[in-house]
C-alpha cells in the first residue's frame, strides 16, 4: 500500500526537493496540495496529475478531513506556521511531517505533539539526514565505539544570504529567527547523533557583521556543548558564510563528513579511509521511512519529541546570549534519542 501524502506550502523546497522525490517513492506518493496560489493550483495538478478534489488553499484546508486520498499531511511553510498547520492537520485525523524547526518556540512544539497525541496520528520531522546512508555510518561508529569514545565534536552548518532583504527567512515573525533557526539545527543535530548524546550544558556567543542586511535576525551564532560522557562540542552556524561539515576526534581515531547536511552527495573520510555509499535523494528516503513507520511499525526516526529537543536548545543558546554568553545547563535526559 502507498500513502497519500498532501505538501502544504509549494514554495521551493516542495517544488525542487520533495515533489520530485516523491515521483521515486515506494510506500507514499504525492496526493493532494495546500496552497495560496490558484496559479499554482493549475501548474501543480497538471505537472503531477492531481484531481481537483485533492486540491486546498489555508482556508478550506481543515475539510481535508474527509479526504481518504490524504494520509499524511507534510508542512511545508514559514517556521512560524508549521505549528498552526501541523495541530490543523491532526485535528483533521492526517498523519503529520513537521519541516525544520519544528515551531518558533518550545510551547509551540508542546502543542503539535499533544494535539498529534490527542488525535491519535504518527508525528515525524523533515530530519532528512536521519534516513541518509552517510548519516546512519557515523551513528553506527558512535554506537559501536569504531574509533573508541569521542571527546571532541565539531559542526557547522552556514550558508552567505544575499538575496531579498524582504524574504521570510529574515523577518523574525515569520522565521523565529535567523542562522540558529534555520541551519544551526543541523548543527545541534550533527553535535548530538555525531556523540550519541544530549547535551548538559551550552554556551553562546553571537557576532553581527552586516546589521544592515540582518535587520531582525542572528547572523552568525558559535556555541559550546558539554556531553554527559566527557566530550566537548563547537558549532558553527551562520547566515554570512558557507560552511558545512562535522568533525569528531576520538580516542582511537577520527571520522568527518564535509558536506555534512546538504541534500548530498555526502563525503565522508576517517582515519581508515573513505567513507562511500551511492547516492539516493534524502527526501525519498525520509518520506518512506516515514510512511513505513505507519504502514509497518517501523522505527520513527525523527519523531517530535527530537524536534521539541532541538528548539530547547535553541532557546538555550538565545538565553546564553541575553545574559552575556552565560553558560546555560541542560536537562534533557535520553529526549528524542532515537535507537537507529
Ligand atoms: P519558500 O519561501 O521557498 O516557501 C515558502 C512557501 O510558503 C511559499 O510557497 C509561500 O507562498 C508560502 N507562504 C504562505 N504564507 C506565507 C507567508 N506569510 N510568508 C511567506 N511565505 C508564505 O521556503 P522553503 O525554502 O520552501 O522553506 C519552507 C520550510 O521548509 C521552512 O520551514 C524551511 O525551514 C523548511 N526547509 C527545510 C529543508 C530541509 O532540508 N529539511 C530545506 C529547505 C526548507
Amino acid at each position: 500500500r502507498s500513502l497519500g501524502i498532501a505538501l502544504v506550502g509549494l514554495g521551493s523546497y516542495s517544488t525542487y526537493q520533495l515533489a520530485p522525490a516523491l515521483q521515486n517513492t515506494k510506500h507514499c506518493h504525492l496526493a493532494g496540495i495546500v496552497t495560496g496560489s490558484r496559479a499554482k493550483e493549475q501548474v501543480w495538478a497538471s505537472k503531477y496529475n492531481i484531481e481537483t478534489k485533492n486540491i486546498y488553499n489555508y482556508q478550506n484546508f481543515d475539510t481535508i478531513a474527509n479526504n481518504e486520498d490524504i494520509d499524511i499531511v507534510y508542512v511545508v511553510l514559514p517556521n512560524s506556521m508549521h505549528a498552526e498547520f501541523s495541530i490543523r492537520a491532526a485535528k483533521a485525523g492526517k498523519h503529520v511531517i513537521c519541516e525544520k524547526p519544528m515551531g518558533i518556540s518550545v510551547a509551540e512544539c508542546d502543542a503539535i505533539i499533544e494535539a498529534c497525541k490527542i488525535a491519535g496520528v504518527k508525528l515525524g520531522m523533515g530530519y532528512r539526514l536521519h534516513s541518509e546512508p552517510y548519516t546512519q555510518e557515523i551513528k553506527r561508529y558512535v554506537k559501536e565505539k569504531t574509533f573508541g569514545e569521542v571527546s571532541y565534536i565539531m559542526a557547522e552548518a552556514a550558508y552567505r544570504s544575499n538575496g531579498n532583504p524582504a524574504q521570510w527567512r529574515l523577518n523574525k515573525a515569520l522565521s523565529g529567527g535567523g542562522a540558529l533557526v534555520n541551519m544551526g539545527v543541523y548543527s545541534i543535530q550533527s553535535s548530538i547523533y555525531g556523540t550519541g548524546e544530549n547535551p548538559v550544558s551550552v554556551t553562546a556567543q553571537e557576532f553581527s557583521t552586516r546589521p544592515d542586511y540582518f535587520k531582525e535576525t542572528d547572523e552568525t551564532i558559535t556555541a559550546q556543548f558539554e556531553f554527559p560522557g566527557g566530550a566537548t562540542g563547537s558549532i558553527f552556524t551562520s547566515h554570512n558564510a558557507n560552511a558545512n561539515s562535522l568533525y569528531a576526534s576520538c580516542n582511537k581515531g577520527w571520522f568527518s563528513l564535509k558536506p555534512a547536511n546538504n541534500y548530498g552527495p555526502l563525503a565522508g573520510e576517517t582515519s581508515r579511509g573513505p567513507i562511500q555509499f551511492p547516492h539516493e535523494s534524502q527526501q525519498k528516503l525520509q518520506m518512506d521511512d516515514f510512511a513505513s513507520h505507519i504502514l509497518y511499525g517501523t522505527e520513527n526516526r525523527a519523531p517530535g519529541e527530537m524536534g521539541k529537543r532541538d528548539m530547547i536548545i535553541v532557546e538555550a543558546i538565545y538565553q546564553s546570549i541575553a545574559e552575556g554568553n552565560r553558560k546555560i545547563a541542560l536537562d534533557l535526559g535520553k529526549m528524542g534519542l532515537v535507537s537507529e
